[in-house]
């Protein structure tokens, strides 16, 4: 024998089945439904109807007009989607609790007389695993599950709704209307009256920068020249094409996090998860372009008119307390606990952000008219948006999602503030220099997964322990395949992408 590493998995996945069959006996009875909905539209239109609500908002848009769906065909996908939901969160609501049973039963088995040392360290990991998996569970049922079904519902209005919306849109073209719209002055972008004085807000950015960093809740910069300079110039290129009248500032954050963030005063912070996520250089101006609209709205600013530097941050000490209890059920916590860091997206505050769901809106028809007059394909935001919604990212606490107006409204104000603008000849979709720098950040990723490894971490004090399985969510991955069958898997080795 002597595979210790493999006696050590498979004794973690033995735990993990004994875990499955407690769900089935223990927790199986709970109120909220514990088998998959049976109310569906007949198979010949809810297979065709699924496929459709799979396909990108850009695809329904274009084809909404011609799928001919029934009011009462929409209406039972919708009751099915809203049971498949609940079904999807109970399962993994009883995965949690099945761990805290697992939990409580190894912190049993360590009151025994003569537990051997060994036997000690084993139960410890077992504890502390079951805990990580215990806290991806809460996430996933608490923020990804809900999340991915908010954008399928979404997606079904579009079916529903877009088609009337699209002869609206159409008339008021026609007609000229549309130019009377909200900051319908595009071709004065950087010229007309958006708001004054952002130069005042120089210096709450500052300040709520040194704050940052001194709590040590602020990520090491990137330093990879290469991927700074592309990212700082991507980030100039969009506000030369905007109405922001302050020095723009741009620090790119080695963090996993998928987040993008702006301080008052012109301050831009882009983490390394956001570039790993974005798959062209449109999405990443589009997220850009947003982030920098609610400096040049100066929306935190507006927010914070009574607020003090002091409240706008989370205590450090409170957020670990939230990690630590799983008090939060998400946002950053699975990060957190995976990587030994606490993420960005929950210690800072919304108010400083300038988030709120008016400003949201405004934000993301600002970011479009930028993204769109610096050259881009304005619908990179939207293609981002929608990966981030059907995707593990989402869990991730990104502060543009945090406060969400309806999914539905964000997505048609966006595509008909698209249909408004001139199309370009060429829209830039990506560039060489976004593939180079893909390049470099694999690099910068996988050294700081390697460091983050090392790093004793907060929550994960026993040493030498396998590491934790992980429940699948894969990114793209249909909600439907998560909830029908939950699956472990041990996690991923440590090589290069
Ligand atoms: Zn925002």
């Amino acid at each position: 024998m002597g595979r210790v590493i493999g006696n050590v998995n498979l004794r973690s996945i033995v735990a993990i089945v004994a875990v499955e069959l407690m769900l089935s006996s223990q927790f199986g009875c709970a109120s909220r439904r514990t088998t998959p909905p049976e109310s569906k539209p007949a198979p010949v239109v809810f297979d065709s109807l699924q496929e459709d609500l799979k396909k990108p908002y850009a695809t329904l848009f274009e084809t909404a007009a011609k799928l001919e769906y029934s009011e009462s065909q929409i209406r039972a996908m919708r009751e099915y989607l809203t049971q498949a939901e609940d079904y999807c969160v109970g399962r993994f609501k009883d995965q949690s609790k099945g761990l805290d049973a697992q939990i409580d039963q190894k912190q049993n088995a360590l009151k025994a007389a003569g537990v051997g040392e060994e036997e000690r360290h084993n139960l410890h990991c077992d504890i502390q695993n079951a805990r990580i998996l215990k806290s991806e569970a809460d996430v996933i049922a608490g923020h990804a599950i809900p999340v991915a079904y908010d954008n399928k519902q979404a997606k079904l209005d579009v079916i529903q709704k877009w088609p009337a919306e699209l002869q609206a849109i159409r008339r008021s073209i026609a007609d000229g209307t549309y130019r009377s719209r909200r900051w319908g002055d595009v071709q004065d972008i950087g010229f007309r009256k958006l708001e004054p004085d952002q130069k005042d807000d120089i210096k709450l950015g500052r300040e709520a920068i040194r704050d940052l960093k001194q709590s040590g809740m602020m990520p090491k910069e990137v330093e990879d020249e290469a991927v700074v300079s592309y990212v700082k110039q991507v980030a100039q290129k969009v506000a030369a094409n905007s109405d922001l009248l302050v020095p723009l500032q741009v620090t790119v954050l080695n963090s996993k996090e998928i987040n993008a963030f702006a301080l008052p005063g012109g301050f831009i912070f882009i983490e390394r998860g956001l570039l790993e996520a974005a798959d062209d250089e449109s999405q990443l101006a589009g997220v850009i372009a947003h982030e920098l609209s609610h400096a040049a709205a100066r929306h935190g600013h507006k927010l914070m008119v009574k607020a003090t530097i002091a409240s706008i941050m989370y205590q450090a000490a409170q957020v670990a307390a939230m990690i630590l209890t799983g008090g939060v059920a998400g946002i950053g916590t699975y990060y957190a606990i995976q990587y030994g860091f606490y993420g960005l997206g929950l210690t800072l505050n919304l108010t400083l952000l300038g988030v709120s769901r008016e400003y949201e809106l405004q934000a993301d028809q600002l970011g479009i008219q930028y993204a769109w007059k610096a050259g881009y394909d304005p619908s990179g935001f939207i293609r981002f948006f929608d990966k981030m919604a059907t995707s593990e990212g989402y869990v991730n606490g990104v502060s543009w999602f945090r406060s969400h107006p309806p999914f539905y409204q964000r997505m048609v104000d966006a595509e008909r503030e698209i249909s408004y603008l001139p199309k370009p000849e060429h829209a830039i979709i990506t560039t060489t220099d976004f593939a180079t720098m893909k390049a470099s950040l694999k690099k910068v990723s996988f050294k700081a997964d390697v460091d983050s490894k090392k790093r004793p971490s907060l929550i994960s004090p026993e040493q030498s322990c396998p590491p934790p399985s992980k429940l699948v969510f894969e990114p793209d991955q249909p909600i439907e395949t998560i909830c029908s069958s939950p699956q472990i898997r041990p996690a991923p080795a440590l090589v290069p992408r």
